[in-house]
């Protein structure tokens, strides 16, 4: 069988090219190792930034809550709750968001193969052959959307170099009063695990709560468990438990080679400070489907795709990334500081989750405390 495109993995960024290109008429293969829906160790945090992006879906069916307050700590000391007007970020099980997306794409016409693992590629001058332990498929052109351990990304000797956080995460069903204590509202906390952070995120029957550092050496289980211990949640029954690498995204690599293309972690696009990936998998996703539409229809070199991700993507993740060094390094200090200048969290806030960008903050910072200039 031969396909324009093979895509492997579908998450948020596979899932959205195979419904960006089938759009245009493409005949797009999205090959899935996992059977249908599945679960993803995640979060589930939706910013403002996916909503607009994706304005075309209704996804109100897989949101389970809607967030307007955020509170702050510091090694659980000194909270600073912040309360928006609007939901500047929403909440969702990611078995139900990633297989919405997938039937998104089978709507459009993409073919979906679920329980079916790549397991090599080959590079050849005019196709590219994908083999999975049962067939081997042709294609024109491959997307590796197959996440922060990507096969394909090895076996086309990318992203050697790719720097991670490890995250180690629980569903738990928490006692009623916790759970309705909890709605609407996110906790995040900078200092109780060493060099990352911890959150508590809010579903419609259970709670996410997580713990991820970029330091070497920390048991996460330790931290986790002494998490919800000093945030008083106890009598929890605990439905999964997973620990899983998110990749840090910053530097440049290059993330395409001859008929082959990387997205989402696959090509290691998270923001290193918030850890949100889901929107740079569908962004990703979406200038990659138009790079390989300009491909085949004009022949632009592929090549293009890297350069478009350094311009749109990696100067934020840069600033986002001193931030980063910033906040691991000195986190005490900067709670300090937060206390005292509310405004400064707050518009963090609205970068990470919401309108702003990171280079408003510099800015915003620079003029507002010049002493504080970057
Ligand atoms: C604990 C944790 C919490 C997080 N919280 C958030 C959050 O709140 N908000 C946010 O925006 N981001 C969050 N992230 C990051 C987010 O989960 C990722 O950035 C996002 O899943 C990337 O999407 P993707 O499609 O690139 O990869 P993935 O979602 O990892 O999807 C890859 C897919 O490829 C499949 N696959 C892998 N190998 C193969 C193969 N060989 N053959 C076929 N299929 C294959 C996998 O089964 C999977 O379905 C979190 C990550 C972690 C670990």
């Amino acid at each position: 069988m031969k396909s324009d495109i093979i895509i492997v993995g579908a998450g948020p960024a596979g899932a959205y090219a195979a419904y960006r290109l089938a759009q245009l008429d493409l005949d797009v293969l999205l090959l899935e190792k996992e059977r249908l829906p599945r679960y993803k160790s995640c979060g589930g945090g939706l910013t403002s930034k996916v909503f607009r992006f994706v304005s075309e879906f209704n996804l109100s069916n897989v949101i389970e809550d809607e967030i307007t307050r955020v509170v702050f700590t510091h090694d659980l000391e000194n909270p600073i709750k912040l309360d928006f007007a609007e939901p500047f970020t929403y909440m969702t099980m990611r078995n139900r968001f990633d297989y919405f997306l997938v039937n998104q794409a089978k709507k459009a016409g993409a073919k979906i193969k679920e329980e079916t693992e790549v397991v090599n590629l080959e590079l050849m001058e005019d196709k590219v052959q994908v083999y999975t332990a049962e067939n081997n498929y042709t294609a024109r052109y491959v997307i590796g959307a197959d996440g922060v351990r990507s096969l394909v990304a090895q076996k086309l000797g990318l992203m050697n170099d790719l720097e991670y956080a490890i995250a180690y995460e629980k569903e738990i069903k928490a006692p009623y009063q916790v759970l309705e204590s909890q709605r609407g509202t996110i906790n995040l906390d900078y200092g109780i695990v060493h060099g990352g952070y911890s959150w508590i995120f809010p579903k419609k029957d259970h709670l996410s709560v997580g713990v991820g550092t970029f330091a070497k050496g920390v048991d996460l289980r330790e931290s986790l468990e002494d998490y919800l211990v000093r945030e008083k949640i106890s009598d929890y029954e605990v439905f999964k438990t997973t620990g899983h690498p998110l990749p840090a995204g910053g530097t440049k690599r290059e993330l395409t080679k001859e008929r082959a293309i990387l997205i989402g972690d696959a090509a290691g696009l998270v923001d290193p400070l918030s850890g949100e990936g889901i929107f740079y998998a569908l962004k990703s996703a979406d200038v990659a489907s138009q790079i390989l539409i300009d491909v085949i229809k004009s022949s632009e070199s592929i090549k293009r795709y890297t350069d478009l991700v350094n311009q749109e993507i990696l100067p934020e993740f840069r600033k986002a990334e001193l931030i980063q060094k910033l906040f691991f390094s000195f986190s005490g200090l900067l709670h300090k500081l937060f206390i005292k200048e509310e405004w400064i969290l707050k518009k963090l806030i609205e970068v990470i989750y919401g309108n702003d960008t990171y280079s408003d903050l510099y800015d915003n910072i620079e003029n507002r405390v010049p002493l504080l200039k970057f």
